[in-house]
């Protein structure tokens, strides 16, 4: 077993004040374009939140007691998009953390979105399929205020999948009485869903690195990647990574990380993860912790579990030269500065992960449309998408001296101040 400096284990979104932090980044960007009083007030609350208990009858017979949110941040550029996920730590402050960020990203990349997230607090490992369908079907029913195709579009997430979203599509349909396949992403393909759309987050973010390696030039081809999750968004980024030849010695679950120097073989992770339902253990690798993994030796390090996972604590013992936030929110405010001195260059979250929510917008048009696209098509819009606010962003960070966090804020802002001054405040 390999030798790695001793660091503490990280525990996935503590008692997650995240929202504190998530209006921290705000304030540091609105700084940055001097955004009036006015503005921040608006910008710095979530527009509605709602917490749902609802019952959900068990396999045994006996009823349990769930609680889930589904928060909508700002709703001025167009109905809200975002996804829903099942975790034991999710609560109120962690969904408005990200539903604001959902706000951000939608900007960043230019959809006419505003920015929402649900969650339901369970650890949905513990259920059977039977009472996950159940806890789905009730909890969309009580956030069907809410959601619908021209209000609030809800997606995957973390522990979410499209049989789940299929279930919130066949919920929502029997409460309107038709098939309403715009109301969530994210489906399966029959059902209206996007060619495309299970890659696209780890796609998009594999496009904005390839696009930042051509900055630092760093040659991806001699390249050695790590990846934290192995999730839809850390197994496909990792793929698609090792397609371009780069070496992706280390991954990890829940459970904990597993590192080969030489290389993983990715498929074989996978069907050691299908059998054993986690990547630990792997013969071909020596078993880490996440922390240990975190600091490896690499050239790309990939966060794409939880959140607060690069701190103060383990931000000046991080060795990559490039950071993509496949996850949302991994990084602290204090932790990016540390990189920043350091010369870590960071793909924030709301850029590096943004291509999964692109393609829900390609799939949420065309369900509207009932008119479907194929996969080229979904993959060179997405393509030219991220391209494109990569260099955006990347032009603000040099423009400002600031690093490509605060820079893609400072564009999401600008763009959502804007838009809500033109309408104004009614009534
Ligand atoms: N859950 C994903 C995210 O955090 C996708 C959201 C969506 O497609 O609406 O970006």
């Amino acid at each position: 077993m390999t030798q790695h400096a001793q660091l503490p284990e990280l525990s996935p979104s503590t008692d997650s004040n995240l929202f504190a932090v998530a209006v921290e980044q705000l304030d540091i960007a609105a700084n940055v374009i001097g955004l009036d009083d006015d503005m921040r007030r608006i910008l710095s609350h979530c527009q509605r939140e709602l917490t749902v208990n609802f019952p959900v009858e068990m396999d045994d017979g006996s009823v349990q007691v769930f609680t889930g949110y589904r928060v909508q941040h700002n709703a001025s550029p167009g109905p809200t998009k975002g996804g829903i996920r099942y975790h034991e730590s999710v609560d109120l402050s962690e969904i408005k953390a990200l539903a604001m960020w959902m706000t951000w990203k939608c900007a960043v990349v230019g959809l006419p979105f505003g920015g929402a997230k649900g969650g339901v607090t369970v650890n949905p490992k513990q259920l059977s399929g039977n009472e996950l369908q159940n806890l789905t079907r009730r909890f969309t029913t009580d956030i069907s205020l809410l959601i619908g195709p021209h209000k609030d579009i809800p997606a995957p997430d973390v522990n979410t999948n499209s049989q789940i979203m299929a279930w919130v599509m066949d919920t929502y349909s029997m409460h309107v009485g038709y098939a309403a396949p715009a109301v969530v992403t994210g489906k399966p393909l029959v059902l209206g869903g996007s060619e495309g759309r299970t890659e696209a987050t780890g796609r998009g973010c594999v496009f904005v690195i390839e696009a930042a390696a051509r900055k630092l030039d760093l040659n991806l081809a001699d390249s050695v990647t790590v990846v934290e999750g192995f999730g839809n968004a850390g197994s496909i980024s990792a793929e698609l990574m090792a397609e371009l030849g780069s070496r992706v010695v280390a991954v990890s679950d829940s459970r904990g990380g597993i590192y080969n120097p030489a290389g993983l073989d990715l498929a074989a992770v996978e069907a050691h993860k299908a059998r054993t339902g986690s990547v630990v253990e792997f013969a071909e690798a020596d078993n880490i912790s996440n922390a240990e993994l975190l600091t490896l030796p690499c050239d790309v390090l990939i966060p794409a579990a939880m959140e607060h996972q690069i701190t103060a604590e383990n931000a000046p013992c991080i060795k990559a030269r490039l950071i993509a936030e496949a996850a949302n929110g991994p990084t602290t405010p204090e932790a990016d500065a540390i990189l920043y001195d350091r010369g870590v260059f960071v793909l924030p979250d709301i850029l590096a992960n943004a291509g999964g929510v692109t393609v829900s917008y390609f799939e949420w048009v065309q369900a509207l449309q009932a008119f479907p696209w194929t996969l080229i098509e979904v993959n060179q819009r997405l393509h030219k998408i991220m391209d494109h606010s990569f260099d955006a962003v990347y032009g603000t960070a040099e423009r400002y001296g600031i690093h490509m966090r605060t820079a893609a804020l400072v564009r999401a802002i600008e763009r959502v101040a804007e838009l809500t001054r033109l309408r104004g405040i009614y009534p």
